[in-house]
């Protein structure tokens, strides 16, 4: 088969659909794995890295959707990449079709088979796809909360560590699923005092025995949830309602009980986030303060380290990739309803229900 890599158009995005290892893997099979000039440098890798292991570097966008069977990305493809895509054309990446009308109504109209990563899942109920990217969200959380907590930026001036005779900085993360255990290890291992407070006991039972002595656990009640954010330098949000905006659950009038430059992280905001104060940022502009709480709200963290991200993404995607490469969409989908899962458009129809729920449309 021939597996295209375009380089990702959409703004701020650094990240690349196959690193070097997995085209190298997908040569081995025998396949032929044609990447854009420059697709990788946002990651670290040059044209070089490629050719280096077999792949055929083509210069542009176009040539890589004319000739390829299947397109292998990071991001949905824009406006201009959906008129390049064809009947029979596999395309491998994050679709995120539920909120997207025009990119549904586009996939339909171009005949391809997309398969969306974040619909595709595992053999314990977890979405496989998806995780690398709150893994990586997760971790760095801690990271950008402490330098929101710099003087500096507005923050409270709190160092994380502490140090001998100075308490280490008060750690809440609300909702220890990926993102959150994730967090609270990295926050945990920085010197920081910890809790996790989360709504599921059997999750809070599990990180009790995984990470007993490492940070605590607390149940998320409204008057749990206060009583610890009173208490903390810095706040990050990782909850998760599959299917439903995130919960408010520190409101505008709450933050004046919080300690003045205490820093909240909103990791939720890409589900509208779960602090009332929350509105999406960017990487340029990612901080801001309401009534001298700090807040960061950046809807695409992982694009601040596109080269660790680049990597988590490919080597989850590698195994489907090469299945869909080896047997073709059919039989790899027959063979594993995991990644069958994945299906959401296929010749023209919809194939995913939560899709065509959302958008009105017949599946
Ligand atoms: P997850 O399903 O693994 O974990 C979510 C956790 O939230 C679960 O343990 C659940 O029990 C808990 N929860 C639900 N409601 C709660 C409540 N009211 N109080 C306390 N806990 C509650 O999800 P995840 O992969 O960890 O993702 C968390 C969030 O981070 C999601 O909104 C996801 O979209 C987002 N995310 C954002 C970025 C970014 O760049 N901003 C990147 C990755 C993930």
């Amino acid at each position: 088969m021939k597996i295209g890599c375009p380089t990702e158009i959409k703004p701020q995005e650094f990240r690349v659909g196959m690193t070097p290892n997995a085209a190298q893997e997908a040569v081995a099979r025998g396949h032929t794995v044609l990447i854009q000039a420059g697709a990788g440098v946002g990651a670290g890798f040059e044209d070089a890295d490629y050719t280096a292991v077999g792949a055929r570097i083509v210069e542009t966008a176009q040539e890589v959707f004319a000739a390829a069977d299947m397109i292998v990305k990071v991001k949905e493809p824009q406006a201009g990449e959906r008129k390049m895509l064809r009947e029979g054309q596999i395309l491998f990446t994050y679709l995120h079709l539920a909120p997207d009308p025009d990119q549904t109504h586009d996939l339909l109209a171009s005949g391809a088979t997309c398969i969306a990563y974040e619909t595709v899942t595992d053999r314990q109920g977890g979405l496989p796809l998806l995780a690398p990217m709150s893994e990586v969200a997760g971790r760095l959380a801690p990271q950008v909360g402490a330098w929101t907590l710099q003087k500096a930026n507005g923050g409270r001036g709190v160092l994380m560590g502490g140090v001998p005779g100075v308490s280490p900085a008060r750690v809440v993360v609300i909702g220890g699923g990926v993102v959150g255990t994730h967090a609270a290890r990295i926050a945990a291992g920085m010197g920081a005092d910890v809790t996790v407070l989360d709504r599921s006991l059997p999750r809070m039972r599990y990180l009790d025995d995984v990470f007993g002595g490492v940070f605590k656990t607390s149940y998320a009640s409204a008057g749990n949830t206060i009583e610890l954010a009173r208490a903390a330098d810095m706040i990050i949000g990782a909850v998760l309602v599959p299917g439903a905006a995130a919960p408010k659950l520190i409101s505008k009038a709450q933050l004046s009980e919080l300690k003045p430059g205490a820093a909240l992280v909103d990791v939720a905001i890409d589900q509208g986030g779960c602090f009332e104060t929350s509105k999406a940022t960017t990487h340029q502009n990612p901080i801001y303060d309401v009534d001298g709480i700090m807040h960061y709200c950046v809807a695409n963290m992982p694009g601040a380290v596109a080269r660790t991200s680049t990597i988590a993404l490919s080597n989850a995607t590698m195994p489907f990739m090469l299945a869909l490469a080896d047997k073709g969409w059919k039989k790899a989908c027959a063979e594993d309803p995991h990644l069958l899962a994945g299906l959401n458009v296929h010749a023209g129809k919809l194939t995913y229900a939560a899709v065509g729920d959302a958008l009105g449309l017949d599946v």
